[in-house]
């Protein structure tokens, strides 16, 4: 068992191991995650959360050091989570296209970190925002979760954030690979990287229209187009007043308020899917769920009225399951139907 307030203690003091490893006890599903989020919890909200997703290569890693690079020019402290859900690496080293935020890799207002999906607790949905509050308590700024893909779960990873960043390249059809991807609902500045290459216009201009004729609510927010050379660094303050900007928005709107409750319920369910999962799988609930597939194979049942009827007798054994027990300890096993 790791000593947890030893490591925070460790997080907060800048140690770099320490912060690590609270990340990997988040990314391997740890059993001490619901202790250390506990924790965590005081410094929630603390750092202003930015989602940079698109298509591989497009150019999300050169772009979130080239953004690193401005934020740390005025004084911000940054930290970075690369999700690649598709990814069997565990994380921790900076593998592979990592290698473009090397620069950053002996600033110690930085931290890097690759994530694996392994689809713990959750999956994504919830070891994101777990490595971010990680973050926060670390004290950074500014924290920076770059997805990569435009899957349906790394649009919804990079739209957990405050802002979200949506980037496209010329000429490689994004933009109809983002509306498949429902990115355009998701993006609050979008950017076409490559502008040094043809085509960067004709995909400004695609994309500005694709945004008009998406529902957009009545004095809300108007998603910029922005272009963009990320290797030469041209356009890049331009980004980060748009994301400004933006965060003025946010705060002013109430929009903040909304997007933090809205990522906090997702969290929350996707969480409790998984508690529920647990509990079927366990003791009672097996048996349960054993018995109505005999029933529902003998056709004396439905799987529907079956599925309704084993979470209702969750409800009751998970009551059980959170009453704290005499002797100060808490029980799965002793749960009844
Ligand atoms: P990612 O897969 O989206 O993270 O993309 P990378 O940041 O790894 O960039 C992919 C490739 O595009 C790399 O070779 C970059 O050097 C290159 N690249 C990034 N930005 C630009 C740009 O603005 N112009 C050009 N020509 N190449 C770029």
């Amino acid at each position: 068992m790791v000593d947890l307030e030893q490591l925070i203690a460790g997080a907060r003091a800048g140690k770099v191991r320490d912060i690590a490893r609270m990340i990997s006890l988040v990314e391997n599903g740890s059993a001490q995650v619901p202790e250390l989020m506990a924790l965590l919890a005081p410094s929630a909200g603390t750092a202003r959360v930015i989602g940079i997703t698109g298509a591989p290569g497009v150019g999300k890693s050169t772009t979130t050091s080239a953004l690193i690079s401005a934020l740390r020019a005025r004084g911000q402290r940054v930290g970075v989570i690369a999700v690649d859900p598709s990814s069997p690496f565990s994380g921790g080293a900076l593998l592979g296209d990592r290698i473009r935020m090397q620069e950053h890799a002996t600033d110690d207002g930085v931290f890097i970190r690759s994530m694996a999906s392994r689809g713990h607790l959750g999956g994504l949905a919830a070891t994101t925002p777990a490595a971010q509050r990680v973050l926060e308590a670390a004290g950074f700024d500014v924290v920076l979760v770059e997805t990569v893909g435009v899957g349906q779960s790394e649009v919804e990873v990079a739209a957990a954030a405050d802002t979200t960043l949506v980037l496209l390249a010329p000429g490689m059809g994004d933009g109809i690979q983002a509306a498949k991807a429902g990115i355009l609902e998701v993006g609050d500045v979008f950017v076409v990287n490559k502008a040094d290459r043809d085509g960067a216009d004709v995909t400004v201009r695609e994309l500005r229209t694709m945004l008009t004729l998406g529902e957009r609510v009545d004095g809300g927010w108007v998603p910029p187009v922005l272009k963009t050379v990320a290797s030469t660094g041209v356009g890049i303050a331009e980004v980060l007043a748009a994301i400004d900007d933006h965060g003025a928005w946010l705060a002013a709107s109430g929009e903040l308020e909304q997007r933090r409750l809205k990522r906090a319920r997702d969290e929350i369910e996707a969480l409790a899917v998984v508690l529920m999962r647990r509990r079927i799988e366990a003791g009672a609930g097996r048996d349960r769920l054993d018995e109505e597939a005999v029933q529902v194979v003998a056709g004396h049942t439905d799987p529907h009225s079956a599925a309704a009827r084993l979470v209702n007798s969750l409800d009751a054994s998970s009551l059980v399951a959170t009453t704290r027990r005499g002797d100060g300890t808490t029980s799965d096993e002793e749960t009844t139907s």
